[in-house]
């Protein structure tokens, strides 16, 4: 299955993805308009919104911590000097359970 390098999100149709560069795919969310990949705090902040919106019963908190965890086990943000600014400090902190995680792809599953 083909999924965003940045947000994990499936690339099952081809309008989802932006663009292909030599790290893989990335979804049209995750692209700035003049097609780079956008930072790791506004991948952040839209994973966020999305969970938000997406899974009922979901705080800001919660979210957050879903987000971070989502984010974390993609490859893309793994192996990142925290130095750079490649991996900005939003990936720092809670992440939310496996159960936790695990009741939000089920929830979103059943979407
Ligand atoms: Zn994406």
């Amino acid at each position: 299955m083909k999924i965003c390098m940045a947000c994990g999100m499936p690339l099952n149709n081809s309008d989802d993805i932006g663009i292909e560069n030599e790290t893989g795919l990335f979804c049209k969310h995750c692209i700035n308009e003049d097609k780079s990949v956008k930072g790791c705090q506004e991948i952040f902040d839209g994973g966020v919104q999305f969970f938000m919106e997406a899974v009922p019963n979901t705080d800001k908190e919660l979210s957050e911590r879903i987000t971070r965890k989502n984010m974390n086990a993609l490859a893309y943000w793994q192996g990142k000097d925290p130095s750079t600014n490649a991996q900005d400090e939003c990936l720092k902190g809670d992440q939310a359970s496996d159960e936790e995680f695990q009741v939000v792809l089920t929830k979103l599953a059943s979407k």
